[in-house]
């Protein structure tokens, strides 16, 4: 069943941890299959390296697991949050990356420091801290997100959204660059700010621009 949902997710998990987005078995990736109405979700708490394909969860929008013999990802209420409001919205990649990590910890969003926050909005907002894996979380993480494709997690990480795995984990590792650029200018005083104006100009020519 969704052998090709199952296999990107491996791939993506063992990138997750080459590209430094987490550290352990943080974080975690779902597909939403919108034809068959089932999610593929990566296994709560196995380290990416040990991931096999059999190992990634089926699961339905109602939580009954469907395939696969491990527990499904802690935060799978947050997943399906997202794919029962969002209809733009077919995968979802959440990390623990240490810049967008800092700036959530500060409870700020993220500005327009790099005009690249465009992949996901022109700013990204910041989910109110809650336990992980609570559906608490996963509320707040659809408020802070809004039309946008990304939110940082208060005290906890960030959720990059997109319409494929692909471009979900992009725009995870592109905002952990913004993240960064972010941290290092406020430690040498307070970046400009691209306008809502300019960035609108931006996410237009992202339009014909693909940084996947
Ligand atoms: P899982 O291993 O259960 O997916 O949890 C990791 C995590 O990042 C929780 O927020
Ligand atoms: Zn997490």
């Amino acid at each position: 069943m969704m052998i090709k949902e199952k296999d990107l997710i491996v791939c993506y998990g063992k990138r997750l941890i080459d590209r430094n987005l987490t550290t352990g078995s943080g974080g975690n990736i779902s597909i939403y299959n919108r034809e068959q109405n089932l999610i593929a979700i990566s296994p709560s708490g196995l380290d990416y390296y040990d991931t096999k394909p059999e190992d990634i969860v089926i699961v339905d929008l109602d939580k009954n697991i469907v395939e696969g013999n491990l527990k499904p990802s802690s935060e799978l209420d947050m997943h399906i949050i997202f794919y029962k409001n969002r209809d733009d919205i077919n995968s979802i990649v959440h990390t623990h990356s240490k810049f967008a990590t800092a700036i959530s910890c500060m409870g700020w969003e993220l500005p327009a420091v790099h005009y690249l926050i465009g992949m996901a909005g022109s700013s990204v907002g910041c989910a109110d801290y809650a336990l992980y894996g609570s559906k608490a979380l996963a509320e707040n993480a659809l408020k802070a997100a809004g039309d946008n494709n990304a939110a940082l997690l208060g005290n906890h990480g960030l959720i990059a959204l997109g319409d494929d795995v692909e471009s979900a984990f992009s725009t995870a590792e592109h905002l952990e660059f913004v993240s960064e650029i972010y941290y290092l200018t406020k430690s040498l005083g307070e970046p400009n700010i691209i306008s809502n104006k300019d960035m609108a100009d931006v996410m237009k020519k992202f339009g014909t621009y693909k940084y996947k």
